[in-house]
């Protein structure tokens, strides 16, 4: 097998870690600084978009696009080590590529299945990073990684569809850049097959019954880089049929086809935030001392810190299996992998981040490290995008299925 990146992959990569280290590693601490002086902590700061700007010029922009219409027309195995970089610095760096979850996910589904009208209005201004987007999946009152539970209402009303429903975790839509809503809901509740029964309707932030109540916090702290996770209310929000994306009934098809390149790219930008940790632990380790020796002196430090590179070297070898069986074999074919990705990756980038910040005492769980902020992205992803449990009970089945 041959393991070596190709001669596009490598020279992109060169590129891309010029740019951390020019000036995304350098701008976490002046956004940091920006964002406590803006009238609101979900505004964007400056040097972000000056960060935009600059990757846009140097050709580092919309890396996750395999469509060359649209994109950078890179396959999943290209891209991997890239996502993996930008995972580095999670805050920043997928939004200065214009390459952050959500909006990546809703300009796939436009690009997939929006029409002509959709793709003008909302996914050439998303392509151009001039707004941002939210996808409306999860509602508090129901058990929503079963999407046959949810429950808003898209009712069509002559030439409109009136939506109904409140919607929790929407993540980005704190951000006042965020224009535009992919909501899910149901279209005809009373269908007998319970997977045709949802659809996917675009809603305009500014559509009269659209309230963003309220910012949901994440162990407690309000989750600003990344546009927050927001409570919506739709109250009767009235938009014209024409917003539908796909056909009535498709919604739960375009969600499956929306969530696998999406994990991916989460599991590759983990890695890479698993490899920051890694970096911290050490340099903590070789220049901290206690009891009379450096902590990377203790066999204890010496085991976390070989065990957390051996998990992840394991780690990124499945990531790349499975962009490369994507790749060749489509999402489909890649299910195990994208599952067994998917479950293996939060839960061991957890156990590493922990390790980092048990090393840096009180420093780890402060805000002078990006310890505490990693912990908390790669917790949550143990549920963002469908809780280990479904994937596991999807993947077992599959498997016992072959001794039946
Ligand atoms: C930070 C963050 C960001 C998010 N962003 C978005 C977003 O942008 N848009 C959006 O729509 N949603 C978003 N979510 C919501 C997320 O997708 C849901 O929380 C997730 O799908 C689970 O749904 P639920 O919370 O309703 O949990 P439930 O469906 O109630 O599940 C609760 C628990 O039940 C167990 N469980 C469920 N099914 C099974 C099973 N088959 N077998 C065994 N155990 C099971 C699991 O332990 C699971 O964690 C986000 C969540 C977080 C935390």
């Amino acid at each position: 097998m041959d393991f070596a990146f190709d001669a596009r992959t490598e020279e992109l990569r060169a590129r891309l870690l010029a740019f951390m280290d020019e000036h995304v590693y350098p701008a976490e601490a002046v956004a940091h600084e920006q964002r406590a002086r803006l009238a609101s902590p979900w505004e964007t700061p400056a040097v972000v978009e000056g960060l935009k700007a600059e990757a846009r010029r140097q050709g580092l922009w919309n890396l996750f696009l395999p469509d060359a219409g649209y994109g950078a027309g890179l396959t999943n195995l290209q891209y991997a080590p890239l996502a993996e970089i930008t995972g580095r610095s999670p805050q920043l760096a997928p939004t200065a590529l214009n390459c952050a979850a959500p909006d990546t996910g809703n300009m796939e589904v436009l690009a997939q299945f929006g029409d002509e009208r959709q793709k003008k209005q909302w996914l050439e201004p998303l392509l151009a990073g001039e707004i941002r987007s939210a996808f409306a999946m999860t509602e508090p009152e129901v058990a929503s990684s079963d999407a046959t539970n949810i429950t808003t209402r898209i009712e069509r009303d002559g030439d409109d569809y009136v939506i109904t429903g409140r919607k929790w975790y929407i993540s980005g839509a704190m951000n006042p850049d965020c224009r535009i809503f992919i909501v899910m809901g149901k279209t005809d509740p009373d269908g007998a097959d319970i997977r045709r029964q949802q659809s996917m309707v675009l809603v305009p932030r500014d559509t009269p019954g659209v309230e963003v109540r309220r910012a949901m916090q994440v162990f407690g702290y309000e989750d600003h880089y990344h546009g927050g996770h927001a409570e919506v209310v739709f109250d009767h929000a009235r938009v014209p049929v024409s917003n539908l994306v796909g056909e009535e009934g498709g919604g739960f098809a375009i969600a499956q086809a929306r969530l696998g390149p999406g994990r991916i790219h989460h599991c590759m930008r983990l890695i890479g935030m698993a490899e920051r940790a890694i970096e911290l632990m050490c340099r903590r380790a070789v220049s901290r001392t206690a009891f009379g020796k450096a902590l990377g002196q203790q066999g204890v430090v010496q085991n976390w810190i070989a065990d957390a590179r051996v998990a992840v070297e394991q780690l990124r070898l499945l990531v790349l299996k499975t962009a490369w069986m994507m790749d060749t074999v489509g999402n489909k074919g890649a299910h195990t992998e994208i599952q067994a990705i998917k479950i293996a990756t939060p839960r061991t980038v957890v156990d590493i981040v922990d390790r980092a910040i048990q090393l840096h005492g009180a420093g780890g769980v402060s805000q002078d490290f990006p310890l505490a902020e990693l912990y908390a992205g790669a917790r949550t992803l143990m549920l963002a995008d469908g809780p280990d449990e479904v994937h596991q009970r999807s993947l077992a089945r599959r498997e016992l299925k072959k001794y039946l």
